[in-house]
């Protein structure tokens, strides 16, 4: 089965019961069992639901796992992932990491004992020189967040098995429609379903994917110890978003090439970071292992200009989050990456100046024209 095709037909499709076409949103929390502690499978919604089960069923498939898991956000499933490691245990992070990721782990793994190094993943040398005997895990983000830095998915992969550490993969930029890290070697691959995987800006959600039944039975003990489950209704949107999946992702990435071809000629602009441009770092790399290179983009003008520009725009909401049919803009130092510490900031590239800009699907001439007459107005 194709993509596309899987995006509509895979997981669950319905209800045996009704015939109904779209899996219904089982709005409970309990089941009547036949006899007292004889169930039909399910006994109680925070160990598992319907709809929920529909959800997870085709994140695992559109992924290439052997199990899902739904969490009420993407934090919540980072967490959960966490939870597999123990005291005195150490973790390798790539280095421009989810600004929420970082938080967690400098600030609250850190406190129960796990410990956390952060490293420039885009280069094996360095992956392979911070590993330390304690070290459990490799976690990273490819493309980064927001400088879209490309991590070598296999290279990593191989420095894992050798190492007997877990990959761990957050998948959000690059979803499965474009990129599957099991088939690369990956362990687990997270998302923050809240962006693309909901695609409309209005739902939290996490979802991991274990590669093998032995970490997908631990993530469930997990997940149903700690409760940071998704609820039906959200997991009902999560589904209804993953039917366009496909569609939405070759429209970001359409308009994506446009905005990012648009910027690297204008003479405002000092720096472009988007994986599908030649001139990108990792772009030979990117080609190789993904079929895609996502609807993000970054790039720099004067920092003096940056409020001005965002106050002239009229299609790109300023907003944090990313994914969205609608074109969201924001400013990473002083949003999405406000709580890393600004010495840091800067030695990763993030400046004051850096613009990201999450593509949506609106007619890219209304959004190249907007981003025109933006830069014209700031002169
Ligand atoms: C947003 C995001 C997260 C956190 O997800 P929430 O749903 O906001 O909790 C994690 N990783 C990446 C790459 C993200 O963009």
């Amino acid at each position: 089965m194709k993509k596309k095709t899987k995006v509509i037909h895979g997981g669950i499709t319905g209800d045996d019961r009704t015939g109904a076409v779209s899996v219904p949103v089982y709005q409970v929390s309990t089941y009547k069992q036949q006899k007292a502690g004889q169930h039909s499978g399910y006994e109680y919604s925070r160990t598992g639901n319907p709809t929920r089960a529909a959800l997870e069923t085709m994140i695992a498939e559109l992924e290439g796992g052997h199990s899902g898991f739904a969490f009420g956000s993407g934090m919540a499933a980072i967490t959960a992932v966490m939870l597999l490691f123990d005291r005195g245990d150490h973790i390798l992070f790539t280095d421009d990491v989810y600004g929420g990721t970082y938080r967690l782990a400098s600030k609250v793994l850190q406190r129960i004992g796990i410990e956390a190094t952060f490293v420039d993943t885009s280069d094996p040398e360095k992956v392979e020189a911070a590993i330390q005997p304690n070290t459990k895990a490799i976690f990273i983000e490819t493309p980064t967040n927001p400088l879209l830095k490309i991590t070598d998915l296999q290279r990593v992969s191989q420095i894992s098995v050798q190492n007997h550490l877990l990959f761990i993969v957050d998948n959000t930029f690059y979803t499965p429609y474009f990129q599957n890290p099991i088939q690369l070697g990956a362990d687990l691959v997270l998302h923050s379903a809240t962006k693309y995987i909901g695609g409309h800006s209005d739902v939290v959600g996490g979802l991991v994917v274990a590669a093998n039944k032995e970490l997908g039975e631990k993530l469930h003990f997990i997940q149903n110890s700690t409760g940071g489950i998704l609820g039906p209704q959200d997991s009902w949107l999560l589904l209804r978003g993953i039917k366009t999946l496909g569609l939405r992702m070759e429209a970001h990435e359409k308009n994506a090439e446009k905005i990012a071809a648009y910027l690297i000629d204008h003479p405002q602009v000092k720096q472009v970071y988007y994986p599908g441009l030649a001139t990108h770092t990792g772009h030979e790399l990117a080609k190789t292992q993904s079929s895609g290179f996502g609807g993000m983009i970054s790039f720099e003008i004067d920092e003096e200009k940056v409020d001005s520009f965002l106050s002239k725009l009229t299609f790109f909401v300023v907003a944090e989050s990313l994914g969205a049919v609608e074109s969201l803009i924001s400013v990473p130092s002083r949003m999405t990456h406000a709580s890393i510490p600004i010495e840091r900031r800067l030695e990763l590239g993030i400046t004051e100046g850096l613009i990201r800009i999450s593509a949506g699907i609106e007619d890219s001439s209304d959004l190249l024209e907007d981003l025109d007459q933006a830069f014209k107005a700031i002169g």
